[in-house]
Formats: structure tokens, C-alpha cells, sequence
């Protein structure tokens, strides 16, 4: 089996060793609980069910989950935290967090395991399981993979990280991130065209499209909303994320990425957004500065 499942095309083969990714044979978690930081219609006041995956296809150096995401060898072998699971207890998973409360279940990074997700879900949808299924993804996601999740995934809520592709490149050795989202976005507004909301004004179907705003880096955001609302006007919520918080981990070659993005920063980007006409969006607090919205990992468990 060489794996293709992703942009990367990394064709490792996952029977006998591990991926780009970090991923082997079998799925792999390191938290389900529910969480409170997504946006206002995904969390709500119960909590997000979230089932937090281990591993990356893209890797950023920035990255704001390093804790569960990075493999430092490189794929070479397994060293990422949290443990293993098959479809059977995925299955249970969204079942306890259901019993828990939660609005929905959000799959978070679950894009190198989208055959087993998908298996998960249907089975779940076949025995009248009743919560919205959420893809919380990177973006950088083929359509051929997203395919396998159309009729099963209700929200998708994905990143658009970059416009620039030399920016892609440095950040996450990934020059062809910018055509891959334009694509991978294009698939998930034709599975999911409308947003639609229950009764509490909960997401029960459609796309948001985050963009977390980087340090120095306000004018690729400002091209990503542009290209937004060029494309889809208001038919996909936007949210413009300021919380960027540095990991312990930022090489030396990018100093600007080991401090927040300042008000400033922010204020230019969300000045923009509204002289676009962008109103279908979501606007972090600015008392939110300062603050963290990554989950402590880790309560799942080790092999
Ligand atoms: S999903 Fe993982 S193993 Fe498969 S191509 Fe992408 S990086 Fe490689």
C-alpha cells in the first residue's frame, strides 16, 4: 500500500511504517472531551465533541496543537503521543461525548484517517445517530479524500492559511497549499452549499473557513479574505482568528513567528474585512489577546 491520501502523495507505505503525517495502519488520538474555544455556533453552551487526531500532513512550524501533530523524525518512525483506535471504539467515542452533551462531533485533523472516519460515521448515521459531524481540517486535503466523506460530513470547518505559496513553502513545505484549498474549498461548498442553523443557532450544515492571522503577515490574510468574498460572498462564515500563541518550537530563521500578532495587526485585517463588505464572519474578542484557546492533551491516554 503506497498512501496517497493526501497532497503531500507521500506514498508511505502505512501497513509497515509511517507516513509524512505521523500515520501508521490504524487511527490514532490523543483527546476526546468536549471544548468550548470554536466558534459561538459550534461550541454553544454544552461544548464541540471533540475527537482531536494525532499526526500532520502539513506540519507547520507555528503549529498550535505541536503537542499531538509533530513527528519529529519525519515519518520515520511512530513517536507521536495519545493512542491507537479502530473504528469500533470511534464508534463509542461519539457516543460517549453525545451522552456528555455535546452539540456535535468535531474530527479534528482526522484528515489522514478519512477511510476509517468515514466508516465511523456512516455506521453511526446508519443507527440513527443524530448529532452534526464535523470536519475541522487544514485545508490541504485532496478532493478525491474529501469525496469519501460527501452525504457524511455535515460542517466542514477548515483553515485557509496562506495565498502566498513562498509563505506556504517556508511555513509548511507546502508551495502548492494556495491551489490545493482553492480546490478542497470549492468540493466542501458543493457537499455542504448552505449554512443552516437550529433552533439555538447552532451550525447544523455548511462551511467555515478560518484564517488565522500570523505575525508580519497581514497582507496574506487580507489576499485570503478577499479571495473569500470575491468567490463565496456570504455563503461561508468566515472567522478571523487573532489568539496566534508561538510554540516552543519556532526555528531562529523566523523570529517574527515567537510573539502574538499585536492589536494593530489585527485591527488593519478586520478594518479590511468590513470596507470588503465581509459580514457573514466571526470576530474574535479583542480582550481575547493574551489568551490561549489550545486544549491540555493528554487525558486519553498512552499505549
Ligand atoms: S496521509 Fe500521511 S501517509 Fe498518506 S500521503 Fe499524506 S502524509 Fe503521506
Amino acid at each position: 500500500m503506497k498512501c496517497d491520501l493526501c497532497p503531500r502523495q507521500c506514498k508511505a507505505d502505512r501497513e509497515t511504517s509511517y507516513g509524512y503525517c505521523g500515520a501508521g495502519r490504524k487511527m490514532r488520538i490523543a483527546r476526546a472531551a468536549l471544548h468550548y474555544w470554536e466558534e459561538p455556533c459550534i461550541s454553544g453552551k454544552n461544548g464541540s465533541g471533540a475527537v482531536f487526531f494525532t499526526g500532520c500532513a502539513l506540519r507547520c512550524v507555528y503549529c498550535q496543537n505541536h503537542e499531538i501533530s509533530f513527528c519529529p523524525s519525519g515519518g520515520k518512525e511512530l513517536e507521536l503521543p495519545g493512542r491507537e483506535i479502530g473504528v469500533p471504539e470511534l464508534i463509542d467515542i461519539f457516543n460517549d461525548l453525545k451522552e456528555q452533551g455535546a452539540h456535535n462531533i468535531n474530527l479534528v485533523t482526522g484528515d489522514h484517517f478519512i477511510p476509517d472516519i468515514a466508516a465511523a460515521v456512516s455506521d453511526s448515521k446508519m443507527r440513527g445517530f443524530d448529532l452534526p459531524f464535523i470536519f475541522n481540517c487544514s485545508g490541504y486535503e485532496t478532493v478525491e479524500s474529501l469525496r469519501i466523506l460527501e452525504g457524511l460530513i455535515d460542517v466542514y470547518l477548515t483553515d485557509y492559511k496562506y495565498e502566498e505559496k513562498e509563505l506556504a513553502k517556508a511555513l509548511s513545505n507546502a508551495e502548492n497549499y494556495p491551489e490545493t484549498v482553492k480546490a478542497a474549498l470549492s468540493e466542501m461548498v458543493r457537499q455542504q452549499p448552505v449554512c443552516e442553523y437550529d433552533g439555538e443557532g447552532m451550525l447544523k450544515k455548511g462551511v467555515i473557513v478560518r484564517n488565522l492571522l500570523l505575525p508580519k503577515h497581514v497582507m496574506n490574510s487580507k489576499k485570503i479574505l478577499k479571495y473569500l468574498f470575491e468567490v463565496y460572498g456570504g455563503r461561508v462564515i468566515i472567522s478571523i482568528m487573532s489568539q496566534y500563541t508561538p510554540n516552543g518550537f519556532i526555528p531562529d530563521e523566523f523570529p517574527y513567528l515567537k510573539r502574538r500578532v499585536t492589536r494593530a495587526e489585527y485591527e488593519r485585517l478586520t478594518d479590511y474585512a468590513l470596507k470588503l463588505g465581509i459580514e457573514n464572519a466571526y470576530i474574535q474578542d479583542i480582550t481575547s489577546f493574551g489568551s490561549s484557546f489550545i486544549p491540555e492533551f493528554g487525558d486519553i491516554g498512552q499505549d
